[in-house]
């Protein structure tokens, strides 16, 4: 992820910095070095890099299924969404300082040295105060935005019907940069970078604005089960109408019970078996969620969109020996495997699973992994119980299992056990081992 965002913002520099050392014809050469052309220059900079993420983010917003494989999975895209919104009000924020830099620049040099102002007509220049009046207006939206998302304790519900408002502060800054942007863009490589950026992120605010994001992965169906097999948990079998056209084991939908509450992210915990069936095993982990068990009844519709996501059963000739590594609920894609494995078990690759549970007894997936696991023999079951202070980490994984340095991991469960894993990894000589992570957290 990093890697990509620091390569994207590279292309929009070099694109910037090719329009600073080649000028259009017409424009004057390369200005004087002063306060005000650093200004300047800081400016437009600061204003195409914020922008320019505001795009991308507003562009992976649409939950593009055709970047899943380049991006490793739709958790991966929400997590450079995320990021890159992140970056693109931070860089709007510098933007707005360097705007707000003239009157200090004025009293230490004065006005000397100004750069001329683009004239372009009187109607340009009415659109063009209309734009810096708006693009203000943006940036405090934005910021108030960032706080809130940054404060994970603000309610995600409310969070999330106030993020609604991004498609309407993205046309609006689309606006500011459409007539802000310096003449002599429109001529440059730049200038075609910001038209495809525009382009790309008003057709995605449209989306989003007129509700067809995921449009054509909706699938309507009704609620076949509903159990409580353990506290806290709800294990709900849904029935699909046609159209549902299948998914691959460890893949996840966005699963609508409620029209008001709108849908969340559940991975379907069971294998395809082509009778337009899947099952959610769901955890009470807010305030949904909790007690969903006694609010869903067998019969209810359902609406489902997907399946997303590319934390697939690795297979192939070439497949490494694997360890998956499953803790508390993130045990649902390793469920779906498992089950998509019994009708081939020589299919089945060389496996070290480690499910890290609080309980042994209580747990209510330890006996049916174990049913799973008995059939596949090259599938190694390890349970560890947190309450015996069985915990797991890079010693353990280098202990219990059989597979090699080389190895590859899949991983779900919580973002701290991932985190002192692969440091642990790290320490001890592992780090070489691939490391596979479903991201359960969007925000
Ligand atoms: C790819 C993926 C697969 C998941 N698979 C499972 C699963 O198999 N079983 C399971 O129990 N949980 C799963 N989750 C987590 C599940 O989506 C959240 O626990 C659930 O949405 C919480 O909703 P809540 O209103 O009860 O909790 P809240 O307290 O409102 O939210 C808790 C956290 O859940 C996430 N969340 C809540 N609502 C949404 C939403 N509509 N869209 C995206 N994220 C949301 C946010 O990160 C939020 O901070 C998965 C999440 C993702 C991203």
């Amino acid at each position: 992820m990093k890697r990509f965002l620091a390569a994207f913002i590279a292309l929009v520099t070099l694109a910037w910095g090719w329009n600073l050392l080649a000028p259009a014809a017409g424009v004057s050469a390369v200005a004087p070095v002063n306060a005000w052309a650093v200004r300047e220059h800081a400016l437009t900079l600061t204003g195409l890099w914020s922008f320019s993420l505001m795009s991308l983010a507003m562009v992976l917003a649409t939950r593009p299924a055709w970047l899943e494989r380049p991006f490793g999975g739709m958790d991966r895209i929400y997590r450079v969404h995320k990021w890159a919104g992140i970056l693109a009000i931070s860089f709007a924020a510098l933007h707005w300082l360097v705007e707000m830099s003239d009157d200090v620049i004025k009293a230490l040099v004065g006005r000397e040295g100004r750069l001329p102002k683009d004239h372009g007509g009187s109607v340009l220049e009415a659109m063009r105060d209309v734009a810096e009046e708006l693009g203000e207006f943006a940036i405090y939206a934005l910021l108030a935005m960032l706080v809130l998302t940054l404060w994970k304790r603000f309610p995600f519900k409310i969070w999330r019907y106030l993020h609604k408002i991004m498609p309407v502060l993205y046309l609006t800054l689309a606006f500011h940069a459409a007539f802000l942007a310096p003449l002599d863009y429109w001529g440059q490589p730049v200038g075609a970078l910001l038209a495809l950026l525009i382009a790309g992120g008003s057709v995605a605010s449209v989306q989003a604005l007129a509700g067809w994001i995921g449009q054509r992965r909706r699938v309507e169906g009704v609620v076949e089960s509903v159990r409580e097999p353990g506290a806290g948990l709800t294990e709900v079998t849904c029935r699909l109408n046609e159209g549902w056209r299948g998914h691959r084991a460890g893949q996840f939908a966005f699963v609508t019970f409620d029209k008001f509450e709108g849908a969340h992210p559940f991975t379907i915990a069971s294998a395809d078996r082509g009778d337009g069936r899947v099952r959610f095993e769901i955890k009470a982990l807010g305030d949904y969620t909790k007690g969903l068990a006694r609010r869903l009844q067998p019969g209810q519709p359902v609406r489902i969109e997907g399946p997303y996501g590319c934390f697939n059963l690795p297979s192939g000739p070439h497949r490494r020996d694997q360890v998956w590594i499953a803790g508390g609920i993130g045990v649902t894609p390793f469920l779906a495997w498992l089950e998509s494995l019994q009708a081939t078990p020589d299919k089945a690759p060389d496996v070290d699973f480690y499910y890290s549970v609080r309980q042994r007894e209580s747990d209510p997936f330890v006996a049916r992994l174990e049913a799973l696991c008995a059939t596949l023999p090259s599938v190694r079951l390890h349970i560890l119980c947190s309450e015996r202070k069985e915990r797991l980490s890079a010693e353990t994984l280098r202990e219990r299992g059989r597979h090699g340095k080389r190895a590859e991991i899949w991983f779900c469960g919580p973002q701290g056990l991932a985190d002192t894993l692969r440091a642990g990894l790290r320490s001890i000589g592992m780090g070489g081992m691939r490391f596979h992570q479903e991201a359960f957290e969007m925000r």
